[in-house]
């Protein structure tokens, strides 16, 4: 018989989560809009619910939870950018209230990084950086097999590293953060703010409202506005890549979420920017690879795994 644990990924968009046993397979995995749930209560009312229904609530051994500006001494979701609910959410506590289970909560990325270190890309890797890209950008720091959790619980947030002074506002409040840019969203601002002689001719002007998928569409049909987006989101993240070298010198990046699963050629893209960017002794030397996770949702996964950690 195999521990079961749950593990939750909160995210601004949906919440995914999943029970997991111990070698990583998912045996029963639901997602919900996060910003249907008015409080933070209420989303965990809702999971509490869900799992009883399928009598799933007596056989867990503890809960992972990966989110936004997670704290892993406090238990907490702090100032999440991206998220309707403001200010600091004690989510830890609410869920060992509801549920009387171990609850370990970390950020979102953290927790994929755990995944990745498990069962994923970063399998016998002792340094390595999880990037993930969606809503926003976030950063799982693993070094010497450890993640790095930093003084205050908060290490990693690599989205939010200034990569334009005065640059474009972030979400954070602060200007010119790589996520304002090299996000989902940010790509989708670059189809406003981006000048470009071929923006007129682009399919992208003919769609009302165009999201990432339908850049990253228009890119592979030769697009060339497109293109030109695509371009600057990938030198932007591969510049900001090289930087990250300088501190954690790590073995890869890995890449999970948003365009890194979409079929382009990512790597090839940003290695050629990272190295061009990097200093001269870190040159050649990390890889960068897509996580191999996608279908099995490394923060779940992840988070999961924190608890038989
Ligand atoms: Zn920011």
């Amino acid at each position: 018989m195999h521990k079961l644990a749950l593990g939750i990924d909160i995210g601004g968009t949906n919440t995914t989560f999943g029970v997991v046993n111990d070698r990583g397979d998912s045996v029963f995995e639901h997602t919900t809009s996060t910003r249907s749930h008015d409080t933070p209560e209420q989303l965990v009312d809702f999971i509490y619910q869900t799992l009883s229904k399928y009598t799933l609530l007596d056989q867990l051994c503890g809960i992972g939870i990966g989110v936004p500006n997670g704290n892993f001494y406090t238990g907490n979701m702090e100032y999440a950018p991206n998220v309707h609910w403001q200010g600091i959410v004690p989510f830890r506590s609410i869920f060992a209230e509801k549920f009387q289970t171990t609850v370990i909560l970390t950020n979102d990325a953290n927790a994929a990084a755990m995944g990745e270190l498990q069962f994923g890309a970063a399998v016998g890797m002792q340094h390595f950086v999880l990037i993930t890209i969606g809503t926003g950008i976030g950063s799982g720091i693993v070094e010497n097999g450890r993640i790095v959790y930093g003084h205050n619980g908060m290490a990693g947030e690599y989205g939010h590293l200034c990569v334009v002074p005065n640059g474009r506002l972030c979400a954070c409040g602060r200007r010119g953060c790589l996520e304002a840019y090299a996000s989902c969203t940010g790509m989708v601002r670059s189809v406003q703010e981006l000048d470009s002689q071929h923006k007129k001719t682009s399919v992208l002007s003919t769609i009302e409202h165009p999201n990432s998928k339908d850049i990253v569409e228009a890119y592979k049909h030769n697009d060339t506005f497109a293109t030109e987006i695509i371009d600057f989101t990938v030198h932007m993240l591969g510049n900001a890549l090289a930087d990250c070298l300088c501190f954690s010198d790590p073995q890869a990046f890995i890449l999970f979420g948003g365009y890194a699963r979409a079929d382009i050629p990512l790597t090839d893209m940003l290695l050629y920017h990272m190295n061009k960017a990097a200093l001269k002794v870190y040159q050649n030397k990390a890889d960068i690879l897509i996580s191999p996770l996608h279908d099995k949702n490394a923060a779940v996964l992840g988070a999961a795994t924190l608890v038989f950690n």
